[in-house]
């Protein structure tokens, strides 16, 4: 069964019930992608299908800079790292492994490698060793709050170090 309620071609790779689960990852997160199987690097996770909308909303996913997809079912929940395993191609809408991905494993992507702006700016906690902290559009400065937390970051590195 699909996960979309729309009536999809069952063999275009549209995710299923039975390949992936979109549920609350615990109530800091929100929603999040998990796969309930094991996908191998390199190929290629689900075909993702929305409602084209002109404006940034929460969950929508940018085609180019004035049109956004917006998929509220499956693509739009997926979860932010700095690390992804995963990454769209937003000219056919699909989901790429960037690496092998295990059973019950949260599907993540870089929101920055999308959008030129983001919903809203956000601290990381992705806790990767290229952790960028503060989550901002690809064409966006870092607003006066990621610029504060940044330089507290900072500081409190210092003072570990010192
Ligand atoms: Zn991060």
């Amino acid at each position: 069964m699909l996960i979309y309620p729309f009536d999809l071609d069952v063999n275009a790779g549209y995710p299923s019930r039975s390949s992936f689960v979109v549920k609350k990852q615990d109530s800091d997160v929100g929603y999040g992608v998990f796969s309930k199987k094991r996908i191998e690097r390199g190929s290629m996770v689900a075909r993702f299908t929305g409602h084209i909308v002109h404006t940034v909303v929460q969950h929508s996913l940018q085609i180019n800079p004035t049109t956004h997809i917006l998929d509220t079912h499956f693509a739009g929940y997926l979860l932010h790292s700095c690390n992804p395993n995963v990454c769209l191609d937003m000219i056919d809408f699909t989901i790429w492994a960037l690496r092998d991905i295990e059973e019950n494993e949260t599907l993540t992507m870089d929101y920055s490698s999308t959008e030129d702006v983001l919903f809203k700016q956000f601290k990381c906690l992705c806790n990767s060793e290229n952790c960028r902290h503060w989550i901002s559009g690809r064409k966006e400065r870092v607003n006066d709050e990621g610029m504060e937390y940044l330089e507290s970051l900072k500081i409190n590195q210092i003072r570990k170090t010192a």
